[in-house]
């Protein structure tokens, strides 16, 4: 079964600043949700793979363009997200890390 968690205290995979936040959608201002299959949303309507999924922490790095995340990027962000992966579980964590590195090639 699939389990969305909200991408709160989520540092920026993206950029080397990394500020951290509550991921709010840019097109829709809903919150973002992360499932184990690598799978972003903010509705059933916008959804997307992480590797596609583009970031903007506000950052003067950013240069107000949204980027995507590489693997070591969003892998690092996630091992700072200490909530995150105790609401998922190890069982989830692992199924993510897994379906990354598919997503990634890797
Ligand atoms: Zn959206
Ligand atoms: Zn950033």
């Amino acid at each position: 079964m699939v389990k969305w968690i909200q991408l709160v205290d989520f540092q920026c995979p993206a950029c080397p600043d990394k500020r951290g936040g509550n991921w709010i959608c840019a097109s829709h201002g809903n919150p973002v949700y992360l499932n184990e299959n690598g799978v972003m949303e903010c509705s059933t309507t916008c959804t997307g793979k992480v590797i596609n999924w583009r970031w903007n922490c506000g950052s003067s790095y950013h240069n107000g363009e949204y980027l995507k995340a590489d693997l070591e990027g969003f892998t690092f962000a996630l091992s700072q997200a200490v909530q995150l992966m105790t609401k998922g579980g190890s069982e989830w964590t692992a199924k993510l890390i897994t379906e990354l590195g598919k997503q990634y090639g890797q």
